[in-house]
This record gives structure tokens, sequence and C-alpha cells, in this order.
């Protein structure tokens, strides 16, 4: 199965990501993790990244879809994957088409959580990148780029909304059960996809 969590900066989407791959046996692939990987091993994207995420930006579309691409081709993701943080951008969704088909994700789960939470959230977590100023611009960007997608992925019938808030077990079953739902709807939305 392949998925994709989308949710505002401080949603949950990482931990859950990860609840809910190791449930189903697949990787959990986070551009936001690889990229901080490759900041704290220095490497030269690494430098190049870690200035980019401390200002709450977005890395170019070419150095994280390259990532992204290498990432998905190893024989780990071959029985699925949940995205995490990819794509983030129009340019990103028609790249992942292009790796994946334009019917190649089968659920997109979508973290609806509060504002004022989030914010308080994200300064409880202290990381490098979760000041008071970067956190601002990171909604802002995410509302200025991300946000979009919703409509794309709406059209394609694929969104399921998730309410990110409340005890993680709480939050892992409502998504474990849409994702359900969505299945469900789709194999009967497709009845002659299935032979
Ligand atoms: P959060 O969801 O809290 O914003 P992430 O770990 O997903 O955190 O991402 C941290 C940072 O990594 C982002 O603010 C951005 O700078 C960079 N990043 C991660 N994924 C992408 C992506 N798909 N495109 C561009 N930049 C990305």
């Amino acid at each position: 199965m392949n998925l994709l969590f989308i949710g505002p900066p401080g949603a949950g989407k990482g931990t859950q990501a990860g609840r809910v791959a190791d449930r189903l046996g697949i990787p959990h692939i986070s551009t936001g993790d690889m990229f901080r990987q490759h900041a704290s091993n220095g490497t030269e994207l690494g430098r190049r990244v870690d200035v980019i995420m401390k200002a709450g930006d977005y890395v170019p579309d070419e150095i994280t879809v390259a990532m992204l691409a290498e990432r998905i081709a190893e024989p780990d993701a071959d029985g699925g994957f949940i995205l995490d943080g990819f794509p983030r951008t129009l340019v990103q969704v028609e790249a992942l088409d292009g790796l994946i088909g334009t019917d190649g994700l089968d659920a997109v789960i979508v973290f609806d959580v509060d504002v004022d939470e989030l914010t308080s959230r994200l300064l409880a977590r202290g990381r490098a990148d979760d000041s008071e100023d970067t956190i601002r611009n990171r909604f802002d960007v995410y509302q200025s780029q991300t946000a979009p997608l919703l409509d794309i992925y709406g059209e394609r019938g694929v969104v399921s909304r998730v309410n990110g808030l409340g005890e993680l077990n709480d939050v892992t079953n409502r998504i474990l059960d849409s994702l359900g739902q969505v299945r469900d709807a789709k194999d009967s939305a497709e009845p002659r996809a299935r032979s």
C-alpha cells in the first residue's frame, strides 16, 4: 500500500507515519528526516539544506525530488511505503506522478489540527528549526505551497481527513480505520479493476 501523510508542521504526522508504517510493515519515508540526517552527517547536501531548514523554507524541488526518487527505488519500498513530507509542492506532485503514476497512491491521510495547539506542540518539541519566527514561516509556507495539494488529491478521491488531536494510540487507530474506508470505497468504485 502506498500512502501519503499531509499535515501542517507539528500535526504529529511524522510520529503517526512511523507507527502506521510499523503496523503495516512498510517503510516510513520522511524527507525531513532524510535532510536532517544529511545535515548531521555534515555532507555537502547537508550543509546546504541546514541553512534552508533553519529558516523554515523549502529545499529546492530538484534536490528533494532526486533524493526521494532514489529512496523509493530501494528494495524495501517494493511492497509499499508511507510518504511523510513529500510531495509538498505542485512540482513535487508531478514528479511523484511520473514515478508511481497518477493512481499510485492508495490513500492520502490529511491531519486536522488546531493552529494554537500546533504552535505549543512545536515550541515544546524544541527542534533546531522550532523557533517562533521559523514556526510562523513554516505555517505560511504550508498554507501557500502545500495546502493546494489537497485539492489535487481530493479530486482523485483518495483523501481521508483525520483528527490529529488526542491519545497517540487513538489517532493511530483513526488512521487505520480510515484506511479501511478508503480501501473499501476504492474497491467498490472500481469493481472491474480486480480479477
Ligand atoms: P515539519 O512537518 O515539522 O515541517 P519536516 O521534518 O517534514 O517537518 O520538514 C522539516 C524541513 O525539511 C522543512 O521545513 C523543509 O525545510 C525541509 N523539507 C522536508 N520535506 C521537504 C520537501 N518535500 N520539499 C522541500 N523541503 C522539504
